[in-house]
């Protein structure tokens, strides 16, 4: 088309109907993504967290062409990394990983500086992690009765690590010391992978965390278990007991994760974050490495922004009821 008819067909305010090139010349987007790609951790690097997030941005990297750049955002139970990514430009080049946290902060947080809910779009599960009750090496107790007892007698003087409030660990502890009739002190992290570090040191008395980080320690004998809060025992931790097994009946708790852009990010740029997602968790590198640290990635159904916004939706409403009866608020 000659140069003259476009002006005048831009002249005219005709120029959506112009071809291709014009709507490119008129900021059109190009293929997405064309520069690296950020994704924020909202807790401590080593932690579970960022262990799955490592992972992810690994393999989605080849996917989408362009480096992902993990940037752990930490504090306040992980709200300061959803705050990072729900402000953000929705232009896809920063995402959030995050998890079962963004089912409790909506309630547990009353004054949060971003919108907790409507402050993202899902782009898909990614796993599903169970979670372990470890501790220091020399702790004396050696099952959940011995742990129940030892809690009781102790009282203020028992110390149980998490990674604050609004994140899985903080979670766990409220219900076990809920479940347990204890009123433990608590000792916030900016991540677990730090709080671990005081469990090892045998600092600290217990920390409810995800296999992602604790299968390593388990298998090394460096901590003891207790049991997991899940409904049926780990496969690839037969030998630890249910909370249920082990006397504590009805505490459960397992860690799911999935992955947000701000809300408002083009269509086009959050399908092609949701295919990469969905090609990384089919590759057998992550399948293989997630099933050695006690998980799996989701199916490929449920690594949709449809079936991330079901499930999340729902984990609100099952938590709120929770969190409001027990009355823990963050602020
Ligand atoms: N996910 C952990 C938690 O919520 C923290 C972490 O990953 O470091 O407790």
């Amino acid at each position: 088309m000659p140069q003259t008819t476009r002006r005048a067909l831009a002249a005219s305010g005709l120029a959506m109907l112009a071809p291709p090139r014009a709507a490119r010349a008129q900021g059109a987007t190009p293929a997405f993504p064309t520069r690296a790609i950020t994704l924020v951790i909202p807790f401590a690097a080593g932690g579970p967290t960022d262990i799955v997030g490592r992972l992810l941005a690994e393999t989605m990297a080849q996917g989408l062409g362009q480096p992902v750049v993990v940037e752990n955002t930490t504090g306040a139970g992980g709200t300061l990394g959803a705050q990072r990514v729900a402000t953000a430009r929705p232009d896809g080049y920063t995402v959030l990983l995050h998890h079962i946290g963004m089912g409790v902060i909506p309630t547990m947080y009353r004054r949060l500086a971003y919108d907790p809910v409507n402050g993202f779009d899902p782009l898909g599960l990614v796993t599903e992690v169970p979670m372990t009750l470890v501790g220091r090496k020399d702790i004396p107790a050696s099952s959940l009765a011995d742990l129940v007892a030892f809690m009781r007698a102790q009282g203020d003087r028992f110390n149980l690590a998490d990674a604050g409030i609004g994140s899985s660990s903080a979670l766990c502890g409220a219900l076990l010391a809920r479940a347990v009739g204890a009123r433990p002190t608590v000792i916030p992290f900016r991540g677990t992978g730090p709080a671990m570090q005081e469990i090892l040191g045998g600092r600290v008395d217990l920390l409810c965390d995800q296999t992602t980080q604790t299968t390593e320690y388990i298998r090394a004998g460096s901590v003891k278990v207790f049991a997991t809060p899940s409904r049926q025992r780990i496969a690839t931790l037969p030998d630890i007991p249910t909370t249920t097994e082990g006397g504590l009946p009805g505490f459960e708790v397992t860690v799911w994760h999935g992955l947000y852009a701000p809300r408002g990010t083009p269509a086009p740029v959050r399908a092609r974050l949701t295919g990469a997602l969905q090609a990384a968790l089919r590759e057998p590198k992550i399948v293989q490495r997630f099933a050695e640290i006690g998980t799996a990635p989701v199916s490929q159904a449920d690594a949709t922004p449809e079936a991330h916004q079901r499930f999340w939706t729902a984990d609100i409403a099952k938590w709120k009821p929770v969190i409001e009866a027990a009355g823990t608020y963050a602020d």
